[in-house]
């Protein structure tokens, strides 16, 4: 098991700053996922972890080791780090026990010692029947569990892996995250997931780093994540997050204050040390706003999609015609056109960004 300490990693390419002050601290037998859209430095931060990368400055280590910076670079294969890719990187001439075996060759175990382990992984994930085959005769999901009991039987104490899923069809991608969880649990590795896809990273993770244009926009477990976004990016990117305007918010101590949402006096949620501001913004989620026979805000329904046990309902609300979205339990009898009224149940008053520049 190993402690991370990521302190203000910086990287670039030419002129392309990619990491600008990357720090977590992750603690050991986490597992924390990297989430972030496309291009906002993902992999580059696992492969500065990994030793793929040199860092420009700033530190990486795990346990007490120094892995990177203060003139220090230790090679990828000194790290004892296991890595799992996206494009499994399996030898296509070796089968899969082969596969399995073949770091643990190179790691100098005796032959005795190498079947035992590699027939003891390949039974955790499932692939005991198809230790002779080769990738090619492989599924998807097979190439990936592949990967991974190769990666289990290095017993590594840390874990990296870049976008493990992305390959794989929804049906299996279910799967493999159950298979990552039990392995999390079975190894008390250390787990940094990387991925784009939201819902993977809430449904695996201990923490959450959303990362974006090379920054960490915040580092915190799931449902804090749904519930108190740090800032307008995490907002929207987690839960189908929407921001609206409030005014007159009056906050409380306790963390639950008031505030005019379109003129209407609502109770919001807001962080403890927060001030009051005539003006404001609040992230809420589409089960927020509800349908009211009781007073409420006066809306017009547009869309309705149809989604099972729930309408996906797309409204629009105050004297500018603000589109929102909200979810309806169904079956409902409403229809698009309709005027109706609705009310803001749950909502979560954005830290001011003023405030926070002058507290940096
Ligand atoms: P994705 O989800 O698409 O894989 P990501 O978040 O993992 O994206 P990175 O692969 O880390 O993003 O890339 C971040 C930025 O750094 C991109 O703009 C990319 O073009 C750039 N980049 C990455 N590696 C290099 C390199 N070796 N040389 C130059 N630019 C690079």
């Amino acid at each position: 098991m190993s402690a991370i300490e990521i302190e203000t990693v910086d990287k670039s390419f030419g002129k392309t700053s990619v990491l600008r002050g990357i720090s977590l601290s992750i603690r050991s037998g986490e597992f924390v996922a990297v989430l972030g859209p496309s291009g906002c430095g993902k992999t580059t931060l696992l492969r500065a972890l990994a030793g793929f990368e040199q860092i420009d400055s700033g530190a990486i280590r795990v346990g007490d080791t120094l892995l990177s910076g203060q003139g220090r670079h230790v090679a990828p294969e000194e790290r004892g780090i296991g890595v799992v890719f996206q494009s499994y990187a399996l030898w296509p001439h070796m089968t899969v026990s082969g596969n399995v075996a073949y770091g643990l060759k190179v790691k100098g175990l005796g032959r005795g010692e190498r079947e035992a382990r590699t027939a003891r992984v390949l039974e955790t994930v499932g692939l005991t029947a198809f230790a002779d085959r080769r990738p090619a005769e492989l599924s998807g999901g097979q190439r990936q569990r592949t990967a991974l009991a190769r990666c289990l039987a290095m017993d590594a104490g840390l874990v990296l892996l870049d976008e493990p899923l992305a390959n794989l069809d929804v049906h299996l991608r279910g799967e493999m995250e159950e298979e990552f969880a039990r392995f999390h649990k079975a190894s008390g590795a250390t787990m940094f997931y990387i991925t784009h896809d939201q819902s993977e990273a809430l449904a695996l993770a201990d923490r959450v780093a959303v990362m974006e244009s090379g920054r960490i926009s915040q580092f915190a477990s799931p449902s804090e994540l749904y519930s108190q976004p740090a800032n307008d990016m995490v907002a929207t990117f987690i839960g189908e997050g929407q921001i609206a305007p409030i005014t007159d918010f009056q906050p409380d101590r306790s963390g639950y204050g008031f505030a005019r949402f379109f003129g209407e006096q609502v109770r919001v949620r807001n962080p403890p040390s927060a001030l009051p501001r005539s003006e404001a913004r609040i992230a809420f989620h589409p089960g927020d706003l509800r349908l009211t026979d009781t007073g409420g805000l006066a809306a017009t329904l547009r869309r309705i999609t149809y989604r099972g046990d729930i309408l996906r309902v797309e409204l629009s609300l105050g004297p500018d015609e603000r589109t929102f979205f909200m979810n309806v339990p169904a079956p409902a009898r409403i229809e698009a056109g309709q005027r109706v009224a609705v009310t803001l149940t749950d909502g979560w008053v954005l830290p001011d960004p003023k405030a926070e520049e002058a507290s940096h």
